[in-house]
């Protein structure tokens, strides 16, 4: 079975294809399951000083990502499995703001990824993965980045209002392969989000869209991998795709990396439902 959790679209104004060319390419690559996880808008936070209509679909948009997806579904059933999700920023102390815009939609979703994107420093927010801001490495330090990137992730974890299934790309601050100077350190830190990961029931994504960027490799990195696999965390994979032939990238080394470290299986969502699939 091959399935693929984490796709893009049009909508989120950074990606290119309507949903119906990311279907058509996961059959056309024999993918059993593909997975809708696009950005959900940024508006409502009234983030400042960033471009943040560049990053998401607006509230009027869910709608029609909603009911295109759910036409999409129908209409491919026989051919692949669709799911709906969104992929959805942490940020601390707006749960409740986000639950109120999101509990519309909740009924329709299959799963949600939670990601860290932003960081927030007293000098202002910023985006990890966006290349415009990538002096900001420079000018706090990449230790400091992947800190302050992993210690709000555990405040996610550790949130009681923010809802999500899957952790995505959990080392992202990698992405442009500025990597920790005190390795032992971050490693550390890492560990003992792995280990909330394990205790809170959330599953990690194997995500190849590293493959793509300056790192070369998938998130997370085959050491914590190993770890995950010790601490029998779920797995599933997600291509990160912003462009139709993106989709089930590099999957079959993904495939062979889990294999290697021990998986056997990789979990599955439907309706916020987990189960299992054999890989
Ligand atoms: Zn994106
Ligand atoms: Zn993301």
């Amino acid at each position: 079975m091959i399935e693929d959790w984490h796709t893009h679209n049009y909508l989120c104004r950074h990606a290119v294809g309507p949903l119906r060319k990311y279907v058509k390419a996961a059959v056309s690559k024999k993918i059993d399951t593909i997975g809708f996880s696009d950005h959900f808008p940024y508006e409502i936070y009234q983030l400042k000083d960033i471009p943040y209509k560049e990053y998401s679909m607006t509230l009027e948009e869910i709608s029609d990502y909603i009911s295109d997806a759910k036409k999409l579904k129908q209409e491919f059933h026989e051919e692949i499995q669709i799911r709906i999700g969104f992929e959805i920023d942490y940020f601390e102390g707006q749960e409740s703001l986000l639950n109120r815009y999101l509990s519309k939609w909740k009924k329709e979703l299959d799963y949600i990824l939670g990601s860290i994107h932003f960081l927030e420093p007293k000098e202002g927010i910023w985006c990890l993965d966006d290349t415009r801001y990538m002096h900001k490495y420079e000018f706090y330090g990449n230790d400091t980045v992947y800190m302050e990137y992993f210690n709000k992730m555990k405040k996610m974890l550790l949130s009681k209002n923010f809802d999500f299934d899957i952790i995505a790309h959990f080392d992202l601050p990698k992405k442009f392969n500025k990597h920790p100077y005190d390795k032992e350190k971050i490693k550390e830190k890492a560990i003992e989000l792995l280990e909330i990961i394990k205790k809170k029931d959330k599953v990690i994504e194997i995500n190849s869209g590293g493959f793509r960027k300056e790192v070369k490799e998938p998130y997370p990195s085959r050491e914590y991998i190993e770890i995950m696999h010790e601490l029998d965390i779920p797995i599933i994979f997600g291509s990160d795709s912003h462009d139709p032939a993106e989709v089930g990238y590099r999957f079959n080394e993904l495939r062979k990396i889990v294999m290697e470290i021990g998986y056997t299986q990789l979990a599955h969502f439907h309706e916020r439902k987990r189960t299992f699939i054999e890989l």
